[in-house]
């Protein structure tokens, strides 16, 4: 008995991530991920924030993405909200598009 399997699968089960850097959704399905303008795979963004190169809600404000994010959590997640919003206020300021 020994310990080598752990090592070995940890280039397959990335728990870090990729994370949409727009609403902090994991991205691990080949189709969870945003097309760019040239229809080719965005390596940062969703499906649901980014297509064709632009976002799908350009306007939308970092606290309105939050408020998305937690309603998403409870509801689908089943998640209390206020760990939901721990959750959204702590991660959604350290993505990309909200970092500038
Ligand atoms: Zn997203």
């Amino acid at each position: 008995m020994h310990c080598a399997a752990l090592k070995e699968g940890e280039g397959m089960q990335q728990p870090q991530g990729p994370f949409c850097q727009s609403c902090a959704m994991p991205l691990q399905k080949e189709e969870d991920f945003g097309t760019n303008a040239d229809g080719s795979k965005s390596e940062e963004y969703c499906r649901y924030c980014y297509q064709a190169g632009k976002f799908t809600e350009p306007d939308i404000s970092m606290k309105e993405m939050v408020d998305k994010v937690v309603s998403f959590l409870v509801s689908l997640e089943k998640m209390p909200e206020a760990q939901a919003r721990e959750i959204g206020t702590t991660f959604i300021p350290q993505l990309k598009r909200w970092r500038e």
